[in-house]
C-alpha cells in the first residue's frame, strides 16, 4: 500500500539562516513540500544524530508558497531545547534534516477561504498568522484583516518591522500589540479585541495560536466581544 504523503519524510537542505529576535531564528529550506502547504499548517523536522539518536518537533511555517522551492521557519531557541537549541546553537547553511507534512488542514487559510480575518498571537505562535498575512498580500488585499500579538517586549516580537510596515502601507490591515513586561505593558483585553474587530467588522475567520494560557484567554474574550465560537481555530505550541 502506497504510504499517504503526509507521513513520508523529505530530505530537505538547509538555504538560509538569519536572526529574527535575539532568541528567534529563520530557517529556510529547500524541500520538495515547499510549494504543497496551505498557510498556517505546519510540519514535523527530525533531526538524526550521527549515533543514530532522532528527535522530532513540530515547527509552523511561516511563509507562504512562492514558487521558490522554500518554505521559511521560525524557530524560537529555548534553554535547553534539544530541537529548537540545534538550530539556535548549531545549524549551518547546508545541513540536511528531514520535514514531514504538511499538517493541520484546519489551522490553514487561503484567498479563496475569505474573512474578514481575526488573528490573535501570542510570542512564537505568530509564525502561522504571519504565513497567512503573508499569503493574503499575495492577491487577496481585499480581505480585511487585524493581528493581535502579545509579546514580552518589543525586542522579542518576531517580524514586527514586516508586520508594522503592512500595516502601516496597507488599510486592510491592523496591527494590535500586547507588550507584556514593558512599563505600560498590557495583556491582551477586551478593549485591544474590540479595537480589532472595528477594524475588521463581523469576522468570517478566527485563528488564535500560541501558549495554551494565551489560546484560552484569547478565545474568552473573542467569544465575549460575541464572536461564534465555531469560527475560532485554535493551534497551542505547548507550555
Ligand atoms: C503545531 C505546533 C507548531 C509549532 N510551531 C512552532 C514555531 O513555529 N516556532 C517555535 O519556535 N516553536 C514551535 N512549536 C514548538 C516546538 O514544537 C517545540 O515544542 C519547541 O521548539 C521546543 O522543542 P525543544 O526540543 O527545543 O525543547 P525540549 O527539549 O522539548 O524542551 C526544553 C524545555 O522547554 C520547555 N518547552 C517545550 N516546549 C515549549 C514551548 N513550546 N514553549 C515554552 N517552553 C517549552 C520544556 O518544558 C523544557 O523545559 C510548535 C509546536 C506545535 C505543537
Amino acid at each position: 500500500m502506497t504510504e499517504p504523503v503526509v507521513f513520508r519524510w523529505h530530505q530537505a537542505e538547509i538555504t538560509a539562516i538569519a536572526p529574527v529576535t535575539p532568541h528567534v531564528k529563520s530557517v529556510r529550506l529547500r524541500c520538495g513540500l515547499a510549494e504543497q502547504y496551505r498557510a498556517g499548517q505546519h510540519v514535523d523536522v527530525r533531526l538524526t544524530a550521527e549515533d543514530g539518536y532522532q528527535a522530532q518537533r513540530s515547527y509552523s511555517i511561516a511563509s507562504a508558497p512562492d514558487g521558490s522551492g522554500t518554505l521559511e521557519l521560525m524557530i524560537e531557541g529555548l534553554p535547553d531545547g534539544e530541537v529548537s537549541g540545534w538550530f539556535s546553537d548549531c545549524a549551518e547553511v547546508g545541513d540536511r534534516v528531514e520535514l514531514r507534512g504538511p499538517i493541520g488542514g484546519s489551522f490553514s487559510w487561503d484567498g479563496p477561504d475569505g474573512g474578514p480575518l481575526l488573528l490573535a498571537a501570542g510570542g512564537s505562535g505568530v509564525v502561522p498568522l504571519l504565513a497567512m498575512l503573508r499569503r493574503r498580500a499575495q492577491g487577496w488585499r481585499e480581505i480585511p484583516a487585524a493581528l493581535i500579538y502579545s509579546t514580552r517586549t518589543r525586542a522579542e516580537a518576531i517580524a514586527v518591522a514586516e508586520l508594522e510596515r503592512l500595516a502601516a502601507t496597507d488599510p486592510g490591515v491592523s496591527l494590535h500589540l500586547a507588550i507584556t513586561r514593558e512599563a505600560g505593558g498590557r495583556r491582551i483585553d477586551a478593549a485591544l479585541v474590540a479595537a480589532a474587530l472595528a477594524r475588521t467588522g463581523p469576522p468570517g475567520k478566527v485563528f488564535i495560536c500560541g501558549s495554551n494560557r494565551f489560546v484560552a484567554a484569547a478565545s474568552d474574550l473573542i467569544v465575549a466581544a460575541g464572536v461564534a465560537p465555531g469560527l475560532i481555530r485554535t493551534e497551542r505550541f505547548g507550555a
